[in-house]
């Protein structure tokens, strides 16, 4: 796909999939031929998650009260202010992957094939202020586009918190800790391809995320 451009791809004969490409992108308010690059197996185990403190993908935690029940627990999605809205992203990066709808089930379908803006090493969108006008399907989360959340990967805060359950135990704002989504195996960091890579998505199909 090439930025800016359209995300529909052609579809290879796979009956259960339907033609819709959704290459959602939501960041908190929130592609050519060549053949896959390898997959970076060596940050997929373990050493990946105990050198947190140096990762790249890193950022610094808001501050949060210490007093009472936390903000997402008293504060509607609709309520929150900008800060309290960014922090419930924990970088993970799923919702930047290439997607599909099942036709028969609504269910999603994760692809290994990432978006061309997202920072593979960050696990960040790498032009978040422009986003929308690069990628022309990139959807921004809003209260409005969480009425039917069930696009965004069962373990974003986003969702969950729509669908009136509580944050992963690893997510960074119940543990305090920004690294704790990378030792929990929950960011993309090393197991995605960059779609300028990928003709067909489709061919990337995974089952880490959800
Ligand atoms: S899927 Fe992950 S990166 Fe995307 S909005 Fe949700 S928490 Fe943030």
């Amino acid at each position: 796909m090439s930025e800016g451009g359209t995300t529909r791809r052609q579809m290879p004969a796979h009956a259960s999939i339907v033609s819709e490409v959704f290459v959602s992108r939501s960041t908190a308010q929130s592609g050519a031929t060549s053949p896959a690059a390898p997959l970076r197996s060596d940050l997929l185990v373990s050493p990946l998650y105990s050198r947190d403190s140096d990762h790249p993908g890193l950022r610094p935690m808001p501050a949060s009260d210490t007093d009472g029940p936390a903000f997402w627990q008293t504060t509607p999605l609709t309520a929150m202010s900008t800060e309290q809205w960014e922090s419930l992203c924990d970088g993970c990066g799923k919702c930047c992957l290439n997607k599909y709808a099942d036709e028969e089930t609504g269910a999603m379908r994760y692809t290994s094939v990432a978006c061309v803006l997202l920072d593979q090493e960050q696990c960040r969108c790498a032009d978040y202020e422009h986003r929308a006008q690069r990628v022309s399907d990139c959807v921004t989360l809003t209260p409005a586009t969480l009425r039917n959340p069930t696009w965004l990967p069962e373990t974003c805060a986003y969702r969950r918190l729509a669908e009136g359950r509580p944050l992963p135990d690893w997510h960074p704002l119940l543990t305090g800790d920004p690294a704790s989504v990378f030792r929990a195996g929950h960011t993309v960091y090393g197991r995605v391809h960059s779609e300028r890579d990928i003709d067909n998505p489709m061919l990337f199909l995974i089952d880490w995320v959800q």
